[in-house]
């Protein structure tokens, strides 16, 4: 699950006391940030096994801090503390920290069994990955669903949204076709932190020129 995490992100900035767009882009993917992070630092660790399921040959076999449930939870207070703090909201904060944790519940429809609930087995997921003629629909359904209730709600620029939109799927087709990597380096972890920023920057500009974004 890549943009489908986003879908969250823009369901959940359609509610009046929801903190802007970027933020919550940041939120959606802030265990995979941790997890990339991570892997660079050596901190945690995927391994590349081809087959491992149906769409990736990602094998995430050691991710006890970012991708427990304890863990994903402990990110979610704290960014939900900041935000809440930030703009002066306990709803905003509420909000930001439950979008942060629904990361974790959406792995566990795709994933294969890596998820854990403190870091050590039993491993859970619900291997979505293995059915692509479900698993690709459903996340770009979710998407653009998530988009619409965003702009009926909120009143973006339309250009701005379809831009990006544009940048979402784009990173998603990359995601989904580009040959799958045949020797694990720094670059794939750079690559994803890469394109979170740039999906929660261009996030971040949609909602710039908006009257009613949060102000702290
Ligand atoms: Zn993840």
């Amino acid at each position: 699950m890549f943009v489908g995490h986003y879908s969250v992100a823009f369901a959940a900035a359609a509610h009046p006391k929801a903190p802007r767009l970027g933020t919550l882009f940041v939120a959606a993917q802030l265990m995979d940030l941790g997890f990339f992070t991570f892997v660079l630092t050596g901190t945690e660790h995927m391994r590349l096994t081809p087959g491992m399921t149906a769409m990736n040959n990602m094998d995430l076999y050691d991710m006890p801090l970012t991708h427990s449930l304890v863990g994903a939870g402990g990110l979610a207070l704290v960014f939900g503390l900041i935000v809440a703090r930030w703009l002066r909201s306990v709803i905003a904060g509420a909000i930001g920290g439950a979008v942060v944790l629904s990361h974790w519940l959406l792995d566990l429809l795709v994933h294969g069994p890596d998820l854990t609930i403190m870091g050590s087995p039993p491993k859970l997921g619900l291997g979505l990955w293995n059915h692509p003629a479900i698993e690709m629909p459903l996340e770009i359904g979710l998407l653009f669903v998530s988009a619409w209730l965003f702009a009926r709600a909120r009143r973006p620029a339309n250009w701005r949204l379809a831009v990006l939109l544009a940048v979402l799927i784009a990173l998603q087709a990359f995601n989904w076709f580009a040959p799958q990597p045949t020797q694990l380096d720094a670059s794939q972890s750079v690559l994803g932190l890469v394109a979170y920023v740039l999906a929660a920057l261009v996030a971040w500009w949609v909602a710039k020129d908006r009257s009613d974004v949060q102000v702290a």
